[in-house]
């Protein structure tokens, strides 16, 4: 039985709550982060729903990829690639995870630091 999509990114999915939408295809997402912390901050989600990255499948690893390719595109359009950029996936509350839909964080525009909080 599939299991009902009721997080956020469900809704913004279903067009139920608004996004700003910057990137859409057949199978992924992405859309500003409501709370930015980056000048540039975009998610970037599956449209098939996966709560966390220990639900995904090896036959969902090309839409993994698909995540990864969405950014790396967005960050190149938009003239990041040469300085640099950030793509973060959290994980579980450790890894800082609160909206379970998984989701890419595309994050721009200042230096990074490292190790991350
Ligand atoms: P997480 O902490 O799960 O890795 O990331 C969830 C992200 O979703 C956070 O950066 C948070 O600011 C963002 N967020 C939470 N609620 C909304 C919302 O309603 N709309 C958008 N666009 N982003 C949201």
């Amino acid at each position: 039985m599939t299991q009902p999509n009721d997080t956020l990114f469900g809704k913004i999915i279903r067009r139920e709550i608004p996004a700003k939408i910057v990137y859409e295809d057949e199978r992924v997402l992405g859309f500003h982060d409501i709370d930015p912390k980056a000048p540039t901050h975009i998610l970037f989600i599956p449209k098939r729903y996966i709560p966390t990255l220990n639900d995904a499948t090896p036959d969902q690893a090309e839409l993994l990829g698909q995540l990864m390719l969405a950014a790396a595109g967005y960050a190149r359009e938009h003239g990041f690639a040469e300085e640099g950029y950030r793509v973060v996936m959290n994980c579980n509350a450790w890894g800082g995870q609160t909206v379970y839909h998984i989701h890419l964080h595309l994050l721009a525009g200042r230096q990074m630091v490292w190790p991350p909080g």
